[in-house]
């Protein structure tokens, strides 16, 4: 089998050091194992995503030097793929659908934070530190769900965590990746999955018919994507991406997970610290040796 590695930006801001990392290390290990190099813009969030920044990675990797196939794929033009990949979970009945606003979504988690402390806790929260889900519309009764879908009325589609891993039997306690990177406390090897450490995730977002999560799964089978090599800030989250697979039948890649580049404050680096961007390097005067040479240390 060849060996197949993607690069899969986000074209909601300008690539940073960390995006030179992933695209670099994905480079090396296609060049290595003469396998191919596949780019996969993440632009499922049509809100936040724009032209001007995808022709800016296009630039910006072409000038680091890397070339990948084409055509590219753009995640907006596969909804339908993604739909279909909803519509599997949805007949093994692993999906409801959660009607919350954000607001409300914000008043569950306070409530549910002041009742924990009288206990000297928080209400749980997920690897990236955000709030699992507070809310109860798992139980909702079929026909108010029904109702509620037929006036219109906005929901994302969540994963019944404790159905999916029923769903999958004995072998759900089974479930993990093997890693060749490392995770943040140094995980290595073969690594359990832990999904419960994220509740109930969105499978698909009220105006999308799919998440980050659910993309990135059936993204990396349909290219056939060997090995994943990505950041560590993503390490947790192959947990769920398990999960995911293991219920859609995918066959599971192989994780790298690399370190991030920090700042100067050890901050991981975001697309508004103008300063590491790939641009305000190279308007610097940085030539992309340079930028391979930066890299380096967490490479
Ligand atoms: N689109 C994600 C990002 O820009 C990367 C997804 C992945 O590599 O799995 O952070």
């Amino acid at each position: 089998m060849t060996e197949t590695f993607r690069f899969a930006p986000s074209p909601n801001g300008l690539l940073h050091l960390g995006h030179a990392c992933s695209a670099l290390l994905n480079a090396a290990r296609a060049r290595k194992t003469g396998g191919r190099f596949l780019l996969r813009i993440e632009d499922i969030d049509v809100s936040r995503c724009r032209p001007a920044f995808e022709a800016a990675i296009y630039e910006d990797l072409a000038w680091l030097g890397l070339a990948w196939e084409t055509p590219v794929r753009r995640q907006s033009e596969h909804f339908s793929q993604y739909r279909a990949a909803l519509q599997t979970l949805d007949a093994l009945g692993v999906l409801y659908p959660a009607f919350e606003s954000r607001a409300e979504i914000a008043r569950l988690v306070a409530e549910r934070d002041a009742a924990a402390r009288e206990g000297a806790g928080q209400w749980s929260r997920d690897p990236d530190g955000a709030p699992l889900y507070p809310g109860v519309a798992k139980h909702m009764p079929a026909a108010e769900r029904a109702a509620r879908i037929a006036a219109g009325e906005p929901h994302v589609l969540r994963l019944d965590l404790a159905a999916a891993l029923a769903a999958l039997g004995p072998g759900a306690k089974d479930l993990a990746w093997e890693e060749r990177g490392a995770g943040p406390a140094g995980e290595t090897g073969t690594v359990a999955a832990r999904p419960e450490l994220w509740g109930d995730v969105v499978v698909a977002r009220k105006d999308v018919p799919a998440s980050y999560h659910l993309a990135v799964v059936v993204d990396d089978a349909a290219q056939g994507v060997t090995e994943v090599v990505r950041g560590r800030d993503l390490f947790a989250a192959t947990s769920i991406h398990r999960v995911l697979q293991a219920l859609l039948g995918l066959p599971a890649p192989v994780y790298r997970h690399h370190g991030l580049v920090l700042d100067a404050d050890g901050y991981k680096l975001s697309k508004s610290t103008g300063a590491t961007g790939l641009r305000a390097l190279r308007a610097a005067g940085r030539t992309p040796a340079d930028i391979r040479r930066l890299i380096e240390p967490v490479a």
